[in-house]
């Protein structure tokens, strides 16, 4: 059996095949992007004033201030923006302006409004301005030509604001996968149906199917499938059909009706590991088919979860051409004593609690592979290494912070 280390690795070292898409910039938003993005124009395309005020010639109104104002000939022609301006400063002149108008020819800086007085037919100037204060050069922001976003780079607002402002409507990110999910077993319900003694409503599916909405990539669900090897052959092939990757619950462990390893293995999907030495989610497979992936998961609830973060959000992350595959992690200090089984690695569901700034971690109830309410209630997963099977108290241990 696999340590969960030699697992995780398995996971991370796999051939993945990214695929590309084009998409609208808004739609890129979260995404990876593909290929590096350049300016096809400078931004801004033309030197513009920053502020509502006049412009003029700065070295007609050095010393200025409020004892002794400038005094300049105010031209007629007030420049708004969205115009181009049909006159030029000479010395001695001044014209009005606003934010975002292009500088006319001959100005060098801009006064701001607070600082000027207009009177009559001249305009009078309490603060000398250096020259181009107040303007905002061509391409002072981006420059044509320029790489703006590099390949691999993950889209934020900003990033959609900077494209908008090129002129960029669409681009080419990293396409993220659509993962299929499938709960196997005789015992299950759809969650809407009446729950009569010996059955168990399907919450993996809802379970997984938000754990993959979270990394941003898509989910299809294809519901229940009960213990019958036809059924299970027919479902998977048509979940592999239509996915990149599909993610079955149930039905893997060694049970007399579980058949979803021998159907995996008819199918001609191919085995990189069954069975991990850890707690919960030891029943746990991995395989390949064609280029895309399954991850045959044990059927209770908490197993699907941890086994989820540990080794499917990975792998959906490095699809998706992103590098951060996991969530943080964050060392906190044990409350109490915690022993597990040597050689085993064990993820305790704990909340976390801050004492005089320390960070601690507290168990959050039952820890059995079944139980969800103590999933719930987790701020994370305490990682009990397999080297160590007794934590004292004040102990460091990594956290996985699943919230
Ligand atoms: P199995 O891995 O099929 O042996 O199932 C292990 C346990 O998980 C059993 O108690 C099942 O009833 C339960 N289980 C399996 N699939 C689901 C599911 N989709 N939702 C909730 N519980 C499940
Ligand atoms: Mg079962």
């Amino acid at each position: 059996m696999l340590s969960f280390k030699e697992a995780q690795e398995k996971v991370l070292e796999c051939q993945v095949y990214l695929k590309t898409v084009k998409v609208p910039i808004l739609e890129s938003l979260g995404r990876i992007i593909a290929s590096d993005i350049v300016a096809n124009d400078f931004i801004p395309s033309f030197d513009n004033s920053t502020a509502d005020g006049f412009a003029v010639k700065y070295v007609d109104i050095i010393g200025a201030d409020r004892n002794y104002p400038v005094k300049l000939k105010l031209l007629k022609d007030n420049i708004s923006a969205g115009k181009i301006p049909q006159i030029a400063i000479e010395s001695g002149f001044a014209v009005q302006i606003v934010t975002g108008a292009p500088v006319p020819e001959g100005c060098d800086c801009v006064v701001m409004r607070e600082d000027t007085l207009k009177e009559g037919k001249d305009v009078l100037i309490f603060k000398e301005c250096g020259q181009g204060e107040n303007i905002r050069t061509r391409g002072e922001d981006i420059k044509k030509g320029d790489v703006m976003l590099r390949a691999g780079k993950k889209i934020y607002p900003a990033d959609i604001a900077v494209m908008a402002a090129a002129g960029i409507i669409e681009i080419e990110i990293f396409r993220p996968p659509t993962v299929g999910i499938i709960s196997n077993g005789d015992e299950l319900i759809n969650i809407n149906e009446e729950l009569k003694e010996s059955l168990v409503r399907d919450c993996n599916s809802y379970s997984l199917c938000a754990q993959v909405i979270e990394t941003g990539s898509y989910c299809k669900m294809y519901g229940i499938v009960g213990d019958s090897k036809n059924l299970i052959k027919e479902k998977v092939s048509e979940a592999l059909k239509n996915c990149d990757m599909l993610l079955i619950s149930g039905g893997v462990s060694v049970g007399d009706n579980d058949y979803v390893r021998e159907i995996l293995a008819d199918i001609g999907a191919e085995f990189i590991f069954w069975r991990v030495n850890q707690h919960p989610g030891k029943s746990l497979a991995f395989l390949t088919f064609e280029e895309k992936f399954i991850f045959a998961l044990p059927g209770n609830p908490a197993s699907v979860m941890v086994c989820f973060e540990m080794y499917a959000r990975p792998l959906i992350k490095r699809i998706m051409g992103d590098t951060k595959y996991f969530k943080d992690i964050m060392a906190a200090k044990a409350s109490r004593e915690y022993t597990h089984e040597s050689g085993r690695t064990d993820f305790v569901r704990v909340s976390l609690e801050e004492i005089d700034g320390m960070k601690y971690f507290n168990s959050t109830g039952i820890q059995g592979s079944g139980v969800l309410s103590s999933m719930a209630e987790a701020d994370g997963l305490a990682i009990l290494n397999e080297d160590k099977s007794i934590i004292n108290k004040e102990d460091y241990i990594d956290v996985y912070l699943i919230k």
